[in-house]
């Protein structure tokens, strides 16, 4: 098959690997730089332009959209669904996961545990929000933030009425989210590839940290889940209509609770961790569903 990686770099850890994975499983496979495409919508018949030249015709896209260029990213991947082609994940579906508040609301609707979550945009009924959340102590976060930055931790109702106020005063989108104790500073990273779980691995905050994200420090080993952890993902990614994501878990007393979805999940501390070939899973994934117009939203 001829498949695109839609990529901003080719050196990243997660696209190389991407690319080296479909290449020995025989695919033609061509890392293609999401803000470099262009295209004229108004066409009948809908292309893609890059570089000066009409891209072929791919069998199927493989959208690495950062955070950052979610808006013209997603319209890309749209126009790759309307001319056809196979998107492993689905321009409405990355939208979905790229906004935390949205998640959850349609992650709760569908009864996926989750940790207690407010939100709210005028500062005059903070109170009723911290004591709707159960109070302090309490996480607050900015609906914006990636990596853990954004992410605060409030010991009192006193402290989260001023960080939440602050917050607002900045007119910052936040959540503010029952703090998970019983985590004891560990999140799940659950790997779903086509609706099953296909790796997982726990992740520990550095010492005097209760932020598990990599990139604040935390480390990785590979874990067992439990059924309902693994229900708990496989559920979770199939509400959000996402093929290949990261499903976030800490373990409550109460059970499994998500704590974000991600749809373009790294490759590099989840195949370090378990020693799986991940990027691989995803190819067998495209070969067994990559057929045209097998795409559900096609952007509505
Ligand atoms: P980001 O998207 O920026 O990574 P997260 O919502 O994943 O933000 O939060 C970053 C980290 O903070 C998580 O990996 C987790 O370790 C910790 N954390 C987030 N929310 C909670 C919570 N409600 N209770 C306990 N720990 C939390
Ligand atoms: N058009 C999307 C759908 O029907 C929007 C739903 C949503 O994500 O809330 O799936």
């Amino acid at each position: 098959m001829r498949i695109a990686i839609l990529s901003r770099n080719e050196n990243l850890y997660s696209t190389r690997r991407l690319k080296e994975a479909g290449e020995a499983r025989g695919h033609v496979v061509d890392v293609i730089d999401t803000l470099h495409c262009y295209m004229d919508i108004t066409r009948s018949r809908p292309t893609v332009r890059y570089h000066g030249e009409e891209l072929p015709y791919y069998d199927a896209v493989i959208p690495r959209i950062g955070a950052s260029i979610t808006f013209y990213g997603t319209a890309v991947v749209r126009q790759f669904e309307m001319m056809g082609t196979f998107c492993v994940n689905e321009s409405v579906a990355i939208s979905r996961s790229r906004d935390k508040l949205r998640s959850l609301q349609l992650l709760s609707r569908r009864d996926v545990g989750l940790p207690r979550t407010g939100f709210a945009s005028k500062p005059d009924n903070v109170k009723d929000l911290i004591k709707n959340v159960g109070g302090a102590p309490l996480v607050i976060k900015l609906l914006e933030g990636t990596q853990g930055i954004g992410v605060v931790l409030a010991d009192t109702n006193k402290a989260a009425e001023s960080i939440i106020e602050a917050f607002m005063g900045l007119k910052a989108n936040i959540l503010v989210q029952e703090y998970i104790k019983e985590a004891n500073g560990a999140d799940i990273r659950c790997f779903v590839v086509g609706g099953r779980v296909v790796a997982a691995m726990k992740r520990q905050a550095a010492a005097g940290e209760f932020r598990s994200n990599l990139h604040r420090g935390g480390q990785a080993e590979v874990v067992r889940l439990s059924k309902e952890e693994r229900a708990t993902a496989v559920k979770a990614a199939k509400v959000l209509g996402l093929n290949v994501c990261g499903v976030d878990i800490l373990q409550a007393n109460s059970g499994p609770v998500v704590m974000e979805v991600n749809s373009s999940p790294g490759l590099e501390g989840i195949e370090v961790a378990t020693e799986k070939d991940i990027a691989g899973l995803v190819f067998k994934f495209i070969e067994e569903n990559a057929k045209p117009n097998n795409t559900r939203t096609k952007g509505k």
